[in-house]
């Protein structure tokens, strides 16, 4: 193997694939790759990246080097190994949770409810919820804690209040697959949209039994074959039809058809035959968190297998604590809470993040110590990303430091919009309000929600993202964050033609005037061996300050520009010296004085661009 000269060169490279945590300093990264943490330090420099042996490296740092020397790495986040070790405190076997024991009780099915945009998906919610309050008491508080159970025929259903996918599919990149069926809600009288599609594709993707919802039947163009039809193209074929997905007609609205959903659920969570065990200790995801101003952090987590009490150490991801209280969907106060049941915690240090998964630690000291070791490599993860985001995409107000560089000043644009008529009216204006020395470029124009996939682009060719009556969604939101990727959102044309005009306007070369600050005249002459002439002047007007920049005025010309390198006041150095006093001036590299040249200093200040 070729390798370069470093004063561990002998060492041989570890073989194989080293595993190297993100946000490595040269001290950690060297000796893991046989070499010191000055060759590490030394190979960066010589590739034009000052860094410290202590200071956290980039991947892509550590990419090069390990490249160079001919190493095989793999990069993970600081903690991905730790937590193997941390699961290990706390004495929880993830492999069993696949396994199912005939012997366990069967547990309720948590739904997921999923569709386009106003295709009834919170009315079907409320109406499943209002229609089987499990008591029956009416008026009772219903609390929206992020999920509710129901109970039917002595059978509970637990649904998560959160329709959309964008929740859904978050949550299982997080590692937090708590559905169990999807019902997909169609409106009869809209038909398969794109975000019905989007859906299908998350429920496929996620393996669960789909139930389709055929709503708004009570509508007067309700055309349930028509939904029939299209979903049997997407391989979805009604067992009317000789397939075997299960489609409801129904309406949210009468509630007619609404019982027959529920009893299909309940069908399927029979033949899939959900089981959990309520021995031992809890686990399972946070569902919801937020910052109570009366209780504190409150969570609300869905409990998947164990029993989880009042007064169990939880920890969840770097949250922790002992759990104060349990409050259900209803909002009672319950002392301990079954599989499937979703509850809130109350009790907790901090504010737990969507989609943690939660457990019960052996005691208080051992989750206080999980909680206390996540908090620090998330840090530290957060700090490799910081160092790694160094390039990414481009600030609007970067440019006009771009210019100020002497490059050619262009915009990256990515513009996402609504629809086509608005993206184009966007682009269009934008591009009427291009200038010779400002370019725009399109890197790309899209319809539809800014997603992971813009951002990756937008860090990939220096842009910043422009959404018009768009939002980014959550990950494109962390993604832009991690790469630092601008993303400014419009909900009016005027205001994002504005800030990209007042962008430009930066980008002007900025204007200067001169203002002169001070002004001395050379009465004398001095030659002071090995540094030259010094003028020793009376100073006129102003302040003379040392540094500043100085024309030289011989009878009204100026005869050379520089500026001041010393300048004393008697023996003594001085910062500045006032009008009517007497100074020593040495000027860098001018020396041809005369008595009543005139040193004239000034100062260049930027004007404003209107
Ligand atoms: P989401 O965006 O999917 O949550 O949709 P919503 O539940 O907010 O419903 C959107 C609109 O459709 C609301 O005005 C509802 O009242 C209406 N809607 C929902 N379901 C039905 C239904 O079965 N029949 C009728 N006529 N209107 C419905």
């Amino acid at each position: 193997m070729d390798v370069p000269t470093y004063s561990a060169e002998d060492a041989p490279i570890p073989t194989g694939e080293i595993v190297i945590e993100r946000a490595s300093t040269a001290q950690d990264l060297g000796p893991r790759l046989n070499r010191t943490a000055a060759d590490v330090v030394r190979f960066l420099l010589t590739n034009g990246e000052m860094v410290t042996a202590t200071q956290s490296l980039t991947d892509d740092m550590i990419m090069m080097f390990a490249d160079d020397i001919g190493a095989e790495i793999k990069l993970v986040d600081p903690g991905e190994e730790q937590e193997v070790e941390l699961r290990k405190l706390l004495e929880f076997d993830d492999e069993d949770d696949d396994e199912i024991v005939d012997s366990w009780p069967t547990r309720p099915p948590v739904i997921t409810v999923m569709g386009h945009v106003d295709h009834g998906k919170t009315l079907l919610l409320d109406k499943i919820r209002s229609a089987n309050v499990v008591d029956g008491e009416a008026g009772g508080i219903t609390q929206h804690i992020g999920a509710y159970q129901i109970e039917r025929d002595g059978k509970s259903l637990t649904f998560l209040d959160t329709p959309g996918h964008e929740a859904f599919t978050s949550m299982r990149a997080r590692g937090a697959d708590v559905t169990d069926i999807v019902v997909l809600v169609v409106a009869a009288d809209d038909g398969v949209m794109p975000q019905t599609l989007e859906a299908l594709d998350h429920a496929k993707a996620a393996e669960v039994p789909i139930i389709v919802a055929i709503n708004k039947m009570d509508r007067e163009g309700a055309n349930p074959d028509r939904v029939m039809t299209q979903l049997s193209e997407r391989g979805l074929v009604p067992e009317a039809w000789g397939g075997d997905a299960i489609m409801v007609p129904l309406s949210a609205m009468t509630g007619d058809g609404v019982d027959d959903l529920i009893d299909n659920l309940n069908l399927v969570a029979e033949v899939e035959d959900m089981r959990a065990t309520p021995e031992g200790r809890a686990a399972g995801s946070v569902l919801e968190a937020h910052l109570d101003i009366g209780r504190g952090p409150v969570a609300t987590v869905l409990v998947e297998r164990g029993t989880l009490n009042v007064g169990d150490p939880l920890v969840a991801g770097a949250a922790w604590g002992r759990v104060r209280a349990l409050v259900n969907d209803r909002g009672e106060r319950i002392e301990s809470a079954l599989p499937s049941t979703p509850v809130q915690v109350l009790g907790l240090n901090e504010v737990a993040e969507a989609g943690d998964t939660f457990v019960i630690a052996p005691n208080e000291k051992m989750a206080s110590k999980v909680a206390d070791t996540r908090e620090h490599w998330q840090r530290l993860a957060s700090l490799g990303r910081d160092a790694s985001a160094t390039s990414g995409g481009a600030k609007l107000e970067d440019i006009f430091k771009q210019i100020q560089a002497g490059e050619a000043a262009t915009l990256n644009l990515i513009v996402k919009a609504d629809v086509n008529g608005s993206l184009e009216a966007v682009c269009d204006s934008l591009k009427k309000r291009e200038r010779d020395d400002v370019k725009l470029a399109f890197v790309l124009r899209g319809v539809g929600g800014i997603t992971e996939n813009d951002v990756q682009l937008a860090a990939a060719s220096n842009a910043t993202i422009l959404g018009f009556n768009v939002r980014p969604d959550r990950k494109a939101r962390e993604l832009a964050e991690q790469e630092k990727v601008e993303i400014r959102n419009y909900e009016i044309i005027y205001k994002l033609l504005e800030d990209i005009e007042n962008a430009m306007l930066g980008l002007l070369e900025p204007e200067y005037e001169e203002v002169v600050t001070g002004e001395a005249e050379v009465r004398e002459i001095f030659r002071v061996p090995r540094i030259g002439s010094i003028a020793g002047c009376m100073v006129t007007s102003g302040v003379i300050t040392r540094g500043s920049k100085v024309r030289f005025l011989r009878e009204g010309t100026i005869i050379w520009k520089g500026s001041i390198q010393s300048l004393k006041r008697f023996k003594d150095d001085a910062q500045e010296v006032a009008a009517g006093f007497e100074c020593g001036i040495g000027l860098s590299d001018f020396q041809d004085l005369k008595e009543g040249d005139v040193i004239e200093t000034y100062e260049e200040r930027e004007i404003p661009i209107e």
